[in-house]
């Protein structure tokens, strides 16, 4: 039986049998792990608000080997966010992020950008709840790079030249870029203040990020409907958690 002290973000946590409950971290050392809670439905449980959506804890569990479900042995709060479950906007982007980071997050593998990343938007959302599309949309553009599936926006993906915003860069269905020269028609334009916010990403942490663009509604929508198609493409079905507004 191996033993495992890590931070971990809690993603989400369900009933299992009378008394326990299975939860879902995003660790910075194993991935994605499946953990028990005994005794976690009881009335005074040791866990107490540890397994709460999006606390940061420092996790210690066991496993045994070939077993995909480890054992919690304890639990401490780094950062409590429990506030952001009651805020209706910023508690849809959580349930977001986890069903997400549950899809993209390899199981039992170190991935510590992905957690250094989730980390970051859910401190951006703690601090700011009011920017929670704008911290989603940062989301969604690393969750894709960081598995490979963004394209680097900075440069003609067929030619190479330096892209500029005012550049008329054109995109295909894998965000490929492309320059104004090298575009067949019929690829959609991107517009300069989705370039902007875009090229702006690889710059900020997602709390400046969402400071400094306040994404219009058309904005939003802009870079909502190319982020999908590819998180859509990637996991072959659309997300459950994506609420329409
Ligand atoms: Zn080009």
């Amino acid at each position: 039986m191996r033993t495992t002290t890590t931070d971990a973000i809690v993603l989400r946590a369900y009933n299992l049998a009378e008394a326990d409950r299975i939860v879902v971290f995003l660790t910075r050392s194993a991935g994605l792990v499946r953990a028990v809670a005994k005794g976690a439905r009881r009335m005074k449980s040791r866990f107490g608000a540890a397994l709460e959506p999006f606390t940061l804890v420092k996790l210690t569990y066991h496993e045994r080997e070939n077993r995909d479900l480890v054992t919690i042995s304890n639990t401490e709060i780094l950062k409590s966010n429990f506030d952001l479950s009651s805020q209706v906007e910023a508690s849809e982007v959580l349930a977001y992020m986890a069903e997400m980071v549950g899809e993209f997050a390899p199981p039992h593998e170190a991935d510590e950008r992905m957690f250094r990343m989730l980390s970051a938007c859910v401190e951006a959302l703690a601090a700011n709840a009011d920017c929670s599309r704008t911290v989603m949309r940062y989301f969604e553009v690393w969750l894709l790079r960081l598995a490979g599936l963004f394209p680097d926006l900075r440069y003609c993906s067929e030619c190479g030249v330096e892209l500029k915003h005012s550049d008329e860069v054109a995109v295909d269905i894998e965000m490929r870029p492309r320059c104004r020269e090298c575009q067949p028609s019929g690829n959609s334009v991107v517009s300069d203040a989705a370039m902007r916010c875009l090229q702006a990403t690889h710059q900020l942490s997602p709390a400046r990020f969402a400071e400094r663009y306040r994404l219009s509604n058309s904005e939003d929508a802009e870079l909502a409907d190319l982020t999908h198609r590819l998180i859509t493409r990637a996991i072959d079905r659309r997300p459950r958690t994506l609420v329409a507004r």
